[in-house]
């Protein structure tokens, strides 16, 4: 079955995210994705051909709005990449995403490496 996969990015990891999408876009291309606004726009102008849902912004709620995605049971995934050296003023909507990512179990990623690994131990095989 396909998954939906949730796909974030602080501003300074956005190419990272974007690169990782492209790397994988066979792959993502028969499931669905939902982005935070700018980090769709993002992948959207390096990948054309992956259709992206975009929420809003995650300053602006967008984080929160992934977040009860993920505990209606409606996000399988989460390829996040926070930016580490950079204080983010919605730092608290930040671990309010992580933290629901991990009471509900669901796989996720928060850097490029580990995002590779995931895809590489079959998140994505052929739904
Ligand atoms: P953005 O939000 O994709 O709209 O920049 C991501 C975030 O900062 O959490």
């Amino acid at each position: 079955m396909p998954l939906t996969l949730a796909l974030v990015a602080h501003d300074r990891m956005k190419p990272a995210l974007a690169a990782w999408a492209e790397r994988h876009a066979a792959e993502l291309a028969p499931h669905s994705l939902v982005s935070t606004a700018t980090t769709g726009a993002t992948i959207r102008a390096q990948c054309p051909d992956l259709p992206i849902h975009a929420v809003k912004s995650g300053p602006l709620g967008g984080d929160q709005q992934i977040g009860g995605m993920i505990a209606e049971g409606r996000v399988h995934a989460l390829i996040f990449f926070p930016d580490p050296l950079t204080p983010q003023a919605h730092d608290v909507d930040v671990k309010a995403l992580l933290r629901i990512a991990l009471v509900y179990d669901i796989p996720a990623a928060f850097s490029p490496a580990t995002a590779d690994l995931l895809v590489a131990g079959g998140l994505l095989r052929a739904p």
